[in-house]
């Protein structure tokens, strides 16, 4: 997934979660800014490495909030880098590095970008969320607020 899908996808599942956008849209950016910053230093073998690991969303997380001290900023970071892994799942993960070593470390190359179908179809998405959630947000609050007192009446959330 490429920046579009990214950012949108993740916009909307933080302002569904009453998170902060902003931290989610941080969030989900890292792992490319650090593996693929890394990559271009010499570093990394891929532009997919320790921050497309399942462990490196909690430490975000973590960071975040002891440089916040702000726990719908950090949670929204940690959400947004989890995110990214979930988005990127239709190429090679390295979820379990460095537990697990990963073959196409080898062989990938870093920062081929393929139009697939899957990255057209995301990337339109995440364009048509963001437009959605900036122009329409009054409605979108709305919808989402709805949403959330009916989920609350009928007992399957708790209060958030
Ligand atoms: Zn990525």
């Amino acid at each position: 997934m490429l920046l579009l899908g990214h950012i949108g996808l993740t916009t909307l599942a933080s302002s569904l979660l009453y998170l902060s956008i902003i931290g989610g849209v941080i969030g989900v950016l890292l792992p490319d800014i650090i593996d693929k910053g890394l990559f271009v230093l010499g570093y990394a073998p891929c532009g997919k490495f320790i921050a497309h690991s399942i462990f490196f969303f909690p430490v975000a997380g973590a960071v975040s909030y002891i440089i916040t001290r702000n726990k719908k900023f950090a949670v929204a970071v940690a959400l947004g880098a989890f995110l990214h892994l979930l988005q990127d799942i239709h190429n090679d993960v390295p979820f379990l590095y460095p537990l697990k070593d990963y073959a196409f470390f080898e062989t990938c190359d870093a920062v081929k970008i393929s139009f697939s179908p899957y990255v057209i179809a995301t990337e339109a998405i995440g364009g048509v969320l963001l437009i959605f959630i900036g122009v329409f947000h009054k409605q979108f609050e709305s919808i989402r607020n709805a949403v959330w007192s009916r989920l609350k009446k009928i007992g399957i959330v708790r209060k958030w």
